[in-house]
């Protein structure tokens, strides 16, 4: 066990998917799951490689309908690499008589390990030992070294290295009845004495992507000229080679990749660069080299050191949150900076949600603005390219603004899907997910974070101000004055929790009055309104212009801002929605013992032609995302400003009742409920934050990881170490913290910036020290719980807790 390797011992087939998804590796402009070279894709493994932002649509016919997807499209795949000792088959860790096997993923590198011992029916013996990375400084290129050992003989090897253009997207078995096949191929080729190019195009999108692959063998550091064979088929070409060996001798063979796409900026030909760099790019060692010092730089922005009490369980927690941070950064990198890149929820891991943007983000980019503040930047331009869009799509539903779409892809046009699969009844079912309007809400939070952890100023002037204005101008549109209530409604939308998609027994979707949803507008008519004292007068007033923004519409956006409606139960309670009061109670006891995991009860009851919609059920956090999002003393500020007492109870109170009635069937929930009792229930708040951090690494979903990462939950969990158990935030020029660790954590400590200064944060369970770096050229204002202090560049600032 170590705080920087994931480690797997033995070879299993049932968790070879799980080892795929968690061994990817990536450099945010392409990633490769971790599948061996050697394998296929077939009931086992699935080795996918995926452009960031890849994207191209199919027409199906499904269940009476024509559906049209737009998916991640899985590129040919690169790994080929496979081998055979003479007279024996290639070699396959299923059927090999395997002596040892260990895999490991060395987080601080970037790399993938591989050493399998196993003998053949002849009783030879061999040790093969790989490693692999997708550099980090050279963005469009990966490489893969396997060395041979034979322990007990001498003879020949036989190898074989590809590209396997003949691949479908195939990664979810829920998709597998709709078209896949997104390529075709232009060229297949063998450059020079050691390179291959493929060069394919997604046949709707007309990206072309080039794959050149250069392999080389060594023997003792020294180059070995054999003779090759190239064979090439339909979408596919290949090289055979052999190499004599003698016992104890060990044979290296090298595989470079460089992956180049239409899509790429200043280049002349996508197949050109591929093949030019693979064949100047250097042996494997130094670029082994060069990756590391790029991940020693990531690292060293951005590594979070968590002791606790418990040494051994402390190093697999620590572990995990360098996991998780390690696949956030190979998800999105200084590399998505010159792309145009939104955060997939599930990573370019695999193929669930098929690599769409949803509102993940909300729990991604805080994250990403203490550490890399310019990559958020990047991520949020990918929304403000797709305004154009979003305005369309307002001005389809009739109203004027921005509505972003629940599910995002390449053009920003709605792409969540119509039907659904249900694997339990296998049944299709109409989705409703795209009412999921809050997502709106999520963009325009995260701008306003980005801006209070950066004051990019210049960023809010050219591009933030203006989508908030427009989704305040949409929600504007969409909530409507109920005057026998004298208050604004927002009727027929989804809140967070997926499994109230409308009332029971009504005709149409959508239910009303979500908590969340309203206040969340609230929050953004509040801002949007204080934007216009923020921005320089000028600038203000050419938006103003641009966009047509009258005085009348920012009454409107006052008036919302005093009079939108909130349902509360008679005892206090928030409903989630209006009418969630009136909805039975659900046997959570009888269906967890009948079903065991009841995580997805939407399903199960689905599968009984019954639904949750009845039922006080929720999937995922839902009100208590308002105090996942605002401090206590910002939600008494938005309630009062509504006319409704909000007490030191509601909070509390709002907590234990949900806390009974959610089924955690998305990853996010555990992050949302851990975060929210981290204060008052400390030890409840921590079981579930070790629930939320198993998400992935041990696929409590049981069987989704492998179908791609939940980057939500990663950055999420690792924030509510960062920022949770901190209590900080960033707040009109002030940088506060308010630390509360959990019992069992003795220390924390990490590295942020604020505002573009370097800080330095130690926390133990009675101090808390943050220092300013000495390179910063102005003092910062850093507030303790209530008290502002001001800190000169160089200084600690130490505080009892
Ligand atoms: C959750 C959504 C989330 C999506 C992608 C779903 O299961 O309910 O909130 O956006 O997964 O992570």
């Amino acid at each position: 066990m170590s705080e920087w390797i994931l480690t797997y011992e033995g070879f299993d087939p049932d968790q070879e998917g799980l080892r795929e998804a968690l061994c990817t590796l990536g450099n945010g402009y392409f990633a490769s799951r971790g599948a061996a070279p050697e394998s296929q894709d077939d009931d086992v493994h699935y080795p996918g490689t995926y452009l960031a932002g890849g994207y191209n649509r199919l027409t199906s016919e499904s269940a009476g309908h024509t559906i049209e997807n737009e998916d991640l499209v899985n590129l040919p795949n690169w790994l080929c690499l496979s081998f055979r000792v003479r007279g024996e088959a290639w070699f396959d860790a299923s059927t090999a008589e395997i002596l040892s096997y260990k895999q490991q993923l060395h987080l601080r590198e970037g790399l993938l390990r591989r050493e399998i011992r196993f003998r053949d029916r002849d009783g030879r013996q061999t040790l093969l030992r790989s490693r692999r990375l997708v550099h980090m400084a050279l963005p469009h290129l990966a490489a893969l070294r396997l060395e041979l050992v034979p322990e007990n003989w001498s003879g020949e090897f036989k190898i074989r290295t590809a590209i396997d253009g003949r691949v479908v997207n195939n990664g979810v078995a829920r998709y597998r009845s709709l078209a896949n096949r997104h390529l075709e191929t232009l060229t297949i080729e063998a450059v020079g004495a050691e390179s291959l190019l493929l060069k394919a195009r997604t046949n709707q999108s007309h990206i072309e992507i080039a794959e050149a692959v250069r392999t080389r063998v060594f023997s003792d550091g020294e180059p070995l000229r054999l003779e090759r064979d190239t064979a090439m088929e339909a979408d596919y070409i290949a090289q055979d080679f052999c190499a004599d060996v003698t016992e104890g001798q060990c044979v290296a063979i090298e595989k470079t990749l460089a992956l180049y796409t239409s899509k790429d900026k200043a280049i002349s030909e996508a197949a050109l660069e591929a093949t030019s760099d693979v064949q100047r790019a250097e042996d494997y060692p130094s670029l082994e080299a060069s990756h590391l010092g790029a991940w020693e730089d990531l690292w060293q922005r951005i590594d979070l050191e968590f002791a606790m009490q418990d040494d051994s369980q402390g190093e697999r927690m620590q572990m995990v949150l360098h996991l998780y941070t390690f696949h956030i950064l190979q998800t999105v990198s200084p590399h998505s900076l010159y792309q145009d890149l939104g955060v997939p929820s599930r990573g370019w891991h695999g193929e669930a949600y098929r690599g769409h943007v949803l509102w993940d983000e909300l729990f991604i980019l805080p994250f990403l603005n203490l550490h890399l503040p310019v990559v958020t930047r990047s991520l949020l331009l990918y929304r403000y390219r797709r305004l154009r869009k979003a305005r369309e799509a307002a001005r389809a539903a009739g109203h004027r603004g921005a509505m972003y779409p629940w599910q995002s892809g390449s053009n920003g046009r709605e792409e969540s899907q119509k039907v659904h699969l249900n694997p339990q009844s296998g049944r299709w079912i109409p989705d409703h997910s795209r009412l999921q309007r809050h997502v709106n809400a999520t963009i325009a939070f995260n701008v306003w974070q980005y801006y209070e952890a950066t004051r990019d100023t210049d960023f809010l002037c050219y591009y933030g101000a203006e989508m908030i204005w427009e989704i305040a101008r949409f929600w504007a549109g969409t909530a409507t004055y109920n005057p026998q209530r004298d208050r604004y409604e927002i009727l027929g939308v989804m809140g967070p929790d997926e499994f109230h998609d409308g009332y029971p027994d009504a005709r149409e979707p959508g239910i009303s009055n979500n908590a969340y949803t309203n206040l969340m507008v609230v929050w953004i008519m509040n801002q949007a309104t204080k934007l216009f004292d923020l921005l320089p007068q000028d600038r203000s007033a050419d938006l103003v212009a641009a966009l047509g923004l009258t005085e009348s519409e920012r009454q409107r956006w006052r008036d919302i801002a005093r009079k939108m409606l909130v349902v509360f139960h008679e005892d206090g309670i928030i409903s989630q929605f209006e009418g969630y009061g009136r909805l039975e109670e659900f046997d959570w006891d009888g269906y967890r013992r009948k079903y065991g995991n009841i995580q997805r009860l939407d399903r199960i009851l689905e599968a009984e032609d019954d639904t949750v919609n009845r039922y006080k059920a929720s999937k995922q956090a839902d009100v208590l995302m308002l105090f996942y999002l605002f401090s206590a003393e910002q939600l008494r500020e938005l309630f009062g400003q509504l006319g409704y007492e909000f007490n030191r109870e509601t909070i509390p109170k709002n907590i234990s009742y949900y806390l009974q009635r959610t089924s955690h069937g998305s990853t996010l929930s555990w992050v949302v409920h851990s975060w929210v009792l981290s204060r008052s229930r400390r030890s409840g708040s921590w079981d579930l934050f070790t629930k939320a951090l198993d998400s992935d690494v041990a696929d409590i979903q049981g069987g989704t990881t492998p179908e791609g990462i939940h980057l939500g939950a990663m950055a999420g969990t690792v924030d509510l170490v960062q920022r949770g158990y901190t209590g900080l935030e960033a707040r009109e020029g002030i940088l506060f913290f308010n630390p509360r660790l959990p019992q069992r954590l003795q220390h924390l400590r990490f590295q942020m910036v604020y505002s573009h200064h370097p800080l330095a944060v130690d926390i133990a369970q009675d101090r808390f020290k943050v220092t300013v770096s000495p390179t910063c050229r102005t003092p910062l204002q850093i507030g303790f719980r209530q008290d502002v202090v001001e800190a000169a560049p160089g200084t600690t600032l130490d505080f009892e807790i």
